[in-house]
């Protein structure tokens, strides 16, 4: 993928024989392109779903490691709202939702010193920064500047630009580059200057405006978070979800047209690479066909290795980088097999699988991979059995849908599966519901549809 200029309008064509009223033409078949197109087919609506690629899922990929089915991109949802798990249950996957292991996440400090993130924050955010935990991750002068936060008057949410600004007037530099700054480049790939309040954690804005303090409102959204894991997996990978949604959408109705590049789009339709026109309601799901405003290149090298000293899993299920940590590339790191029984399971002991995540992947990846594997875990590595890596393109901001047409997914400028699916779902319901009340309409002979 690749950030591309918004799409032209196209010129009009003749028209494809299935074009019809009501029909809906869905642009991009990941996650929220697949969602829209099956809730709309089992509506009744008549959609047709156009990917470019040969195959479904987007970031909901997979990849075939050491005889292993990985997922390359994301692997796991968050379980705010339980959006995702019930799309699984009603896709029949109900059996294999599962959580990972319950471990926090460690931070590798600038410094190279390895510490288990403060247990009580939010994006790195402490909560009360008189823990000791956070103490001895930012060190004594961190913390007493962070105290701060509780004595000066919080202004309104609008004051502060983005989430760097925030914290670094509310809780000082230390908080920011030592705690925030790796989760936020680990969970959104970008830093936390560039990163919206609202964008950064949904129930933000409004805790800060009923709060006395930052640390108030990190209270506030860990209190109204449901208790027990944040993610959740499907056994045998989250990239699961794409085929099951295929599969359902097909059996609905829906076409699904795979290898099929959308050139242009307009209030009426798209205009394929081919010169063929469809006809009906556009809905992107393709980031690309909305024109993305800001994107994130992210490399993920993913690894099947022979190392006897992660059968302990010396950093949970993973670890976050500070920026500059010493001798280390990766900024992010996931411990698989540890966070994964289900993955676990499929290997011998002293085998693992790992995840390490880039800004760049230097000249030599394995070389790069062996040496911050080491650093982070402190464990030797023996062998590399197996190694993918990939750059993606993520997202940050799309330029919003035109006149008359629907944005889902990072084509809306949302991210992440637990708020995609929300969204998607919410949009197919809303189109459905317009075709159903503008097909009454013309059956009652009210011009306008019912009123
Ligand atoms: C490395 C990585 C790890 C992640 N981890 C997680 C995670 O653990 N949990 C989580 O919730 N989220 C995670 N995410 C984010 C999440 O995967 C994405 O936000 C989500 O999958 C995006 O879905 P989407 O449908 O909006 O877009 P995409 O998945 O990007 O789908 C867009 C589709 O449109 C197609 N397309 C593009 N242009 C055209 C065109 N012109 N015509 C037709 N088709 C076109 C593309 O081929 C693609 O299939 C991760 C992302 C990455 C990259």
């Amino acid at each position: 993928m690749s950030q591309h200029p918004t799409m032209p309008a196209s010129q009009p064509r003749p028209s494809s024989p299935s074009a019809a009223p009501g029909r809906v033409v869905v642009v991009g078949a990941g996650a929220a392109g697949l969602v829209v197109a099956r809730d709309l087919a089992r509506a009744g609506v008549a959609v047709t779903l156009v990917e470019a690629s040969d195959h479904v899922g987007g970031q909901l990929a997979t990849i075939r490691l050491a005889g292993l089915d990985i997922d390359a991109a994301a692997e796991s949802f968050a379980t705010r709202g339980g959006t995702v798990a019930a799309l699984a249950t009603e896709l029949g996957l109900a059996a294999d939702l599962v959580l990972p292991r319950d471990s926090p996440a460690w931070l590798i400090a600038a410094r190279g010193a390895a510490h288990p993130l403060p247990a009580a924050s939010v994006l790195g955010i402490p909560g009360d920064p008189r823990a000791h935990d956070v103490a001895a991750a930012i060190g004594l002068r961190g913390a007493w500047r962070a105290r701060l936060d509780s004595i000066v008057p919080l202004r309104r949410p609008e004051a502060y630009g983005n989430l760097g600004d925030l914290v670094r007037r509310r809780m000082g530099a230390r908080v920011l580059d030592g705690l925030v700054a790796p989760v936020v480049r680990g969970v959104y790939s970008t830093s936390p200057d560039e990163l919206l309040l609202e964008l950064a954690s949904p129930g933000l804005p409004d805790a800060l405006r009923s709060s006395w303090s930052l640390g108030a409102a990190v209270e506030r959204l860990r209190a109204a978070s449901p208790a027990g894991s944040q993610v959740a997996g499907l056994r045998g990978g989250v990239h699961r979800l794409a085929g099951e949604l295929e599969r359902d959408a097909r059996a609905a109705g829906a076409q699904i047209r795979l290898g099929t590049r959308v050139a242009s789009t307009d209030r009426d339709g798209v205009l394929l690479d081919t010169g063929e026109r469809i006809d009906g309601h556009v809905v992107l799901g393709a980031a690309e066909a909305a024109g993305a405003a800001r994107t994130r290149d992210i490399t993920v090298a993913i690894a099947v290795v022979d190392a006897a000293g992660l059968d302990d899993a010396p950093r949970g299920t993973g670890a976050l980088v500070a920026e500059g940590a010493t001798g280390i590339t990766a900024r992010a790191f996931t411990h698989s097999t540890a966070k994964w029984q289900w993955l676990a399971d499929q290997l011998p002991p002293g085998r693992h699988v790992v995840r390490l995540s880039y800004d760049e992947m230097p000249d030599d990846p394995e070389r790069t991979v062996i040496a911050d594997l080491g650093a982070v875990t402190g464990a030797r590595i023996d062998r590399v059995i197996d190694l993918d890596v990939r750059t993606w393109t993520r997202t940050l901001q799309a330029h919003p849908a035109a006149v008359g047409q629907d944005a889902v997914g990072e084509a809306s400028s949302t991210t992440g599966l637990a708020s995609i699916v929300a969204a998607a779902r919410e949009t197919a319901r809303t189109i459905a519901a317009r075709i159903s009340t503008e097909a009454t309409g013309a059956h009652s002979g009210d011009p306008e549809g019912s009123r």
